[in-house]
Formats: C-alpha cells, structure tokens, sequence
C-alpha cells in the first residue's frame, strides 16, 4: 500500500497521496481567491468537533455560492478516509472548495464556474510553536487593518490574507510573534490564524464582530461557563486591550494560546496569566477525556 503518513488527498472524486493533489493553476480558486476552507484537527486518533466544521464549512460555501456535487455526509466519508489514508493520529485535516473558471465560450462570471471540492490530511501543524505557548505569545498591533466585513464577511473562512501577512511583517520587524489586527473603527478583530480574548478584572472578552466564529472560541465559551467566569461579546478598543490583565489567542492548530506580550508590554511578569492558563489547562484535559470527540474510521482506508 502506498505510504501516504506525510499527507493524503481527495480530489476529482479520488484518493491520492498528497503530493498528487494538484490543481490547474488558471483555475480561480488561485487565480482570485474564490475558495473557502474549514480546517478539523485529529489528536489521539479523533477528530474534535467535527460536526461543527462540517456545518461551517457547508454554510461558508452556500454564502459564496459554491456547490460541489458531495454532500455533507459524503464530506463527513471522505475526511475520515483521508485520515485513515495517511494513518496519522494527530493530523490537520482540511476542506476546501474552490471554483474552477468558466468553460470556454461561457461568459467570464464566476456563475458559469463550477466548484468542486478538496480535502486533505497532513501532520498536525501548530500555529504557535508549544515552546511559544509555554513562554506567551508576543503580540503587537499592526498599523494594517482587517478587511472591513463589509467587503468580504470575515466568518466565511477565506484566503485573503493580505492585511493578516503584512501583519505579520510588521509584528515581524516589530520582535513580536504575531499581530492581532484592529477593524476601521479601532477594535481588535482577530490574529493570522486564531480569535483573541482578553481578561480584565476577572471578566473575559472577545470582540462580538469582524472574525471568524471559531470553533475554539466557542469551546472558550464553554470553559468559560463551567469555570464560572464571566464573559462578554463586545468591541474591544485597541488601548483597552494593551491594557489587559491577560490576553490569549485559540485556534484549531493550537488550543488555547496565552500571551505574556502585547506592544512591548508585559503581563503576568512576562508569562501566561492565571485565568488564561486555567482555560487552557482544562480545554486539554477534557480534550484527554473524549470531550466534543469522534474517533477516526481507520478501517476506512481499506
Ligand atoms: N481566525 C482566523 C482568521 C482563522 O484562520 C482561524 C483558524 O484558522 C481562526 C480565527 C480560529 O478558528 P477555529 O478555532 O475554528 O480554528
């Protein structure tokens, strides 16, 4: 059998080794960006959430008007077979849909450009080191904004990074490890990769508008309730959140991620705060117990 642990695919209705998976480069999917995604991560042979990733996956694609031929039960079949595929048992699973380009002779409108569906499993890939998450992240406000929602709704999971990369040159040239972007209005929005939250005077916030509505934030939300913290969907201004007890980012590839810097500054004598450490501490340990799980099929691979 072929060896695909660094990474299996899905693609015109086939199963392939990663390195396989290729797509027309004329296609618009690249060429404009006219692709959404949804990323599931695996540990310990499970997938965390999965349904949730499905429905906002499904939901990003009806708000572009994207329709590949599977559904989402086949959707569902085909990452665990990617999964099973590559054998991994701690993997980055992603789903995309991209739109191809309208047939020749059809009018160049994206209406007359079919969508179709990729999917892939590849080793599970952090997007802050652990070594950065034990230390804190060092974070820094970028002169760059976020996309107003009003050009592109920042809860379809998408490609246009361009404000999210200068930012992070400027965190770059800065001596930060990532930059947490405001929106027109000068309230925070989200980092390249992950919601943020802060903690001040014991409360918890994260901005209620401009990011994705992650699937992390939303087991935030959880932890939040069961470790009775209170907690508030609000416009965060940017000096409100320099001056935070804690701040911490969460993501899929990653968990909970507490910061010990932001602009220069040091919270927590340069370390992850208390509340935010606590937050991340159960999010794993309830991880280690089955919680929100659904165990890979790896006889799917057969
Ligand atoms: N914000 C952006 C821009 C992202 O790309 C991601 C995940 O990749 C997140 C937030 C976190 O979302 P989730 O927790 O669903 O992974």
């Amino acid at each position: 059998m072929t060896d695909m642990s660094r990474g299996a695919a899905y693609l015109n209705g086939e199963f392939m080794p990663l390195a396989e998976a290729r797509i027309p480069v004329t296609h618009w999917g690249y060429r404009r960006s006219d692709v959404t995604y949804d990323v599931v991560g695996v540990r310990d042979g499970a997938f965390f959430r999965l349904e949730d990733h499905l429905r906002r996956f499904r939901a990003s694609m009806t708000r572009l008007r994207m329709a590949p031929p599977e559904s989402d039960d086949r959707i569902r079949a085909i990452l665990h077979r990617v999964v099973a595929l590559s054998g991994l048992r701690d993997a980055y699973v992603a789903m995309d849909c991209l739109r191809a380009s309208p047939a020749p002779g059809a009018p160049r409108h994206p209406a007359y450009a079919p969508s179709y569906l990729m999917c892939y499993a590849v080793p599970w890939v952090w997007v802050a080191s652990p070594e950065m998450i034990d230390r804190g992240m060092h974070l820094m406000i970028p002169k760059v904004r976020r996309i107003p929602p009003e050009s592109f709704d920042p809860r379809v999971k998408n490609f246009h990074w361009g404000d999210l990369t200068e930012g992070q040159f400027e965190a770059l040239d800065a001596g930060a490890d990532f930059a947490v972007l405001l929106d027109g209005a000068g309230n925070v929005t989200e980092g390249p990769g992950f919601n943020v939250f802060c903690v001040i005077g014991g409360v918890v916030a994260t901005p209620a508008t401009g990011a994705l509505d992650g699937i992390t934030r939303a087991s935030v939300m959880e932890l939040c309730a069961e470790l009775g913290l209170p907690l508030e969907l609000r416009d965060i201004p940017a000096e409100e959140f320099r001056a935070a007890d804690e701040i911490f980012g969460c993501t899929t590839a990653g968990g909970i991620m507490p910061a010990a810097r932001i602009d220069g500054r040091r919270m927590n004598n340069d370390a992850p705060g208390p509340v935010s450490t606590a937050l991340k501490d159960l999010f794993w340990k309830k991880r280690a117990t089955g919680w929100h799980a659904t165990p890979v099929d790896y006889a799917a691979a057969g």
